[in-house]
């Protein structure tokens, strides 16, 4: 037997990826499960031209053996095994890759992806196993070789036998500490989910001998007797979902993936496979839930896709994949042209998973566009519970992702009494027309009967019916909407008025002047402006932001950031040709007192319709019994 040292940097780097490259021990296993499948692709490869292998792709497989009792853990392959020399260089030299050599010297357009590139994977089996031994011998070659290390000074070297080529990697497990218990990586269970969760989707068996039960042969009906024995059993699927044909997948296959891979009980309302190839050649399987996980507006909802780099698991939830806007799919890629880093847990950020995520973007939003225009009802659905995160992108980061996410947000319209959407709206607009109208507030119901949605309704043109907190801000990152601009009827001019009827409506103004000033002086500072409006219809009064603000803002902030909260100037438009307002009118000059009583009458009942609390509720109630009496 020979002994070797490492070499001097590969102690180092040995210590260092033990300690700090892989954050889940449990890695180990997908790493030497890859190497094994890499084995068996390169023997497969070989096969293609050289007979005297002997092999189909039917006979390749990986085999796990557990063995408890002395603590060992074999994954066994028959791929195209190390020669000595290849050993020495493979498993001596930490980030020596035999793969990568590989696939450099392979013709690029053979169908064969090989997983492995970095040569650290191997070394992870140190994280669990006091010792590794590696039994190999090369196709081609008739001595087999036995490598053996603890991980920490060397290895040692010696001829071994083994019936025909490839690979067992024999783990000697740790002994349990406290705070680790690795015994658990030789239990039958462990195993089994941890070839479920990395491993499901190598294109080979692995198999192991399980243990199962049966009835005793010979034993009674009524007083079954069973016993347990052992049966080998494949343990990964192999050929994942999304490598399929399109046309082979039935729906139930579909949503079976779903419902185990995301744990949703609920049917997914939008399934999209994608084949894309290209720059960058992806497949993918993303999923439009049909209900919002219960923590999806929270901070603790984790999106992202599951990303797969030639069939092997890479990453849980990669948030790079999809936009935050979109963060509700869920859903598979998986891609042999990403450059992985070296833990294979993280992926450099690199161009081609910017180029993934930009398809997926578009796809993403064609798809919606599609259930909108196609399938109204189940958009509906849909917007009901993941619109709020549509109108979140919208605002998010100054506009930046509008494009994406403008055409897909639905309003309620008070013409129609539905939801429709900003392009619905456009293309209803009379000739006439300028401007996208909107009313914010706490409820469309309320928001419907505003004197100046009901002026705008009879006019024949539609008010949209902003109820929830995010949505005034659509507007003012939008500006403008296929190049209309936006128009809040409670606090901006509605555009509706001629130039005689601004003539006109100045001349009563003039008229009116004193009441005016009278009305702002008896209702002190809590009004910022008392003015004539024309957009009343049969309403006396109406109470208004001063420009550009909403009192919905003025809530919503208090609500969120009090700190930053500042009471939004208050606007009383009086209606000149309401009789209330004449009758206040009529008696500022013979009883100023009564019409002092009048104008704070209309201003609580202002204050009211807009949904605002009423500044002196005791003072109101009086005032209403004086007027009764
Ligand atoms: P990587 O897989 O990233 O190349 P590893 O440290 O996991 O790095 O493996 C180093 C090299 O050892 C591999 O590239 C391969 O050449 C060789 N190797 C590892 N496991 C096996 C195996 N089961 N059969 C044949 N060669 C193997």
């Amino acid at each position: 037997m020979e002994q070797y040292e490492f070499k001097a940097e590969s102690k180092r780097l040995l210590d260092l990826m033990i300690h700090s490259i892989y954050t889940h021990q449990e890695i180990f296993l997908r790493e030497i499960i890859s190497n094994a499948s890499d084995a068996i692709d390169k023997l497969a490869y070989t096969a293609l031209t050289d007979e005297k292998v002997g092999l189909n792709r039917d006979d390749f497989k990986i085999t796990i053996t557990r063995d408890p009792e002395h603590k060992r853990l074999t994954v066994s392959d028959n791929g195209i095994g190390m020669s000595r020399a290849e050993m020495e260089e493979n498993l001596g030299t930490i980030c020596k890759s035999g793969s990568l050599n590989f696939k450099q010297n392979m013709d690029k357009n053979e169908a064969v992806d090989i997983i492995g590139q970095f040569g650290v994977g191997f070394y992870s089996a140190f994280m669990v196993a006091s010792e590794v031994t590696v039994i190999s011998k090369k196709y081609g070659e008739d001595t087999a070789w036995k490598w053996t290390s603890d991980g920490t000074d060397g290895y040692t070297l010696e001829p071994a036998e083994r019936d025909f080529a490839g690979t067992d990697v024999i783990m000697t497990i740790k002994e349990d500490t406290e705070e680790e218990k690795y015994s658990e990586f030789l239990e039958e269970y462990q195993i089994r989910s941890l070839i479920h969760k990395y491993s499901d989707y190598i294109r080979y068996p692995i198999c192991m001998e399980v243990t199962k039960s049966r009835k005793k042969e010979g034993c009674e009906e009524e007083n079954p007797e069973y016993e347990d024995y052992q049966e080998m059993e494949t343990l990964n699927s192999m050929v994942p979902i999304w490598q399929r044909n399109k046309k082979d997948v039935t729906e139930e296959e579909y949503e079976g993936f779903y419902r185990e891979k995301f744990y949703d009980y609920n049917k997914p309302l939008r399934t999209v496979h994608v084949n894309a190839e290209g720059t960058v050649s992806y497949k993918a399987l993303l999923y439009i839930p049909s209900k919002a996980p219960y923590d999806f507006y929270t901070k603790d909802f984790k999106g992202g896709l599951q990303l797969y780099s030639s069939g092997v698991m890479i990453m849980e939830n990669c948030e790079d994949l999809l936009p935050d806007h979109f963060r509700f799919v869920r859903g598979v890629v998986d891609s042999q042209d990403l450059s992985l880093n070296i833990s294979r847990e993280m992926l450099q950020h690199n161009r081609q998973l910017t180029v993934i995520a930009r398809s997926l973007e578009k796809k993403i939003k064609s798809e919606l566009l599609d259930l909108q225009k196609n399938n109204r009802e189940q958009y509906d659905a849909f917007y009901g519970v993941f619109g709020r995160q549509l109108k979140y992108g919208t605002v998010s980061d100054y506009g930046a992702h509008k494009d994406s996410c403008q055409d897909l947000l639905l309003f309620f319209s008070a013409k129609e009494k539905k939801l429709i959407t900003l392009k619905e709206y456009v293309e209803a607009m009379a000739e006439e027309q300028e401007k996208i109208y909107f009313a914010p507030g706490e409820n469309t119901d309320r928001l419907g009967k505003l004197p100046q949605v009901e002026t705008l309704l009879n006019r024949g043109y539609d008010v949209l019916l902003f109820s929830e907190d995010v949505d005034e801000f659509v507007p003012q990152t939008l500006n403008t909407y296929m190049e209309k601009k936006f128009c809040n009827v409670l606090s901006e001019d509605l555009g509706l008025q001629t130039d005689e009827e601004k003539e006109a409506a100045a001349k009563k103004a003039e008229e009116m002047k004193d009441l005016l000033t009278f009305v702002q002086e008896k209702l002190g500072a809590s009004v910022k402006e008392v003015k004539l409006s024309e957009n009343l219809g049969a309403h006396p009064v109406s109470l208004t932001p001063e420009a550009g603000m909403s009192f919905e803002m003025e809530k919503y902030m208090k609500k969120v950031n009090p700190e930053f909260a500042y009471p939004v100037g208050r606007v009383l438009e009086l209606n000149p040709d309401n009789e209330a307002v004449q009758a206040m009118q009529g008696a500022l000059a013979s009883d100023p007192e009564k019409a002092e009583d009048y104008a704070k009458l209309l201003y609580a009942q202002a204050e009211l319709m807009a949904d605002l609390p009423i500044e002196d509720p005791v003072e109101y109630t009086k005032l209403v019994c004086k007027l009764m009496k």
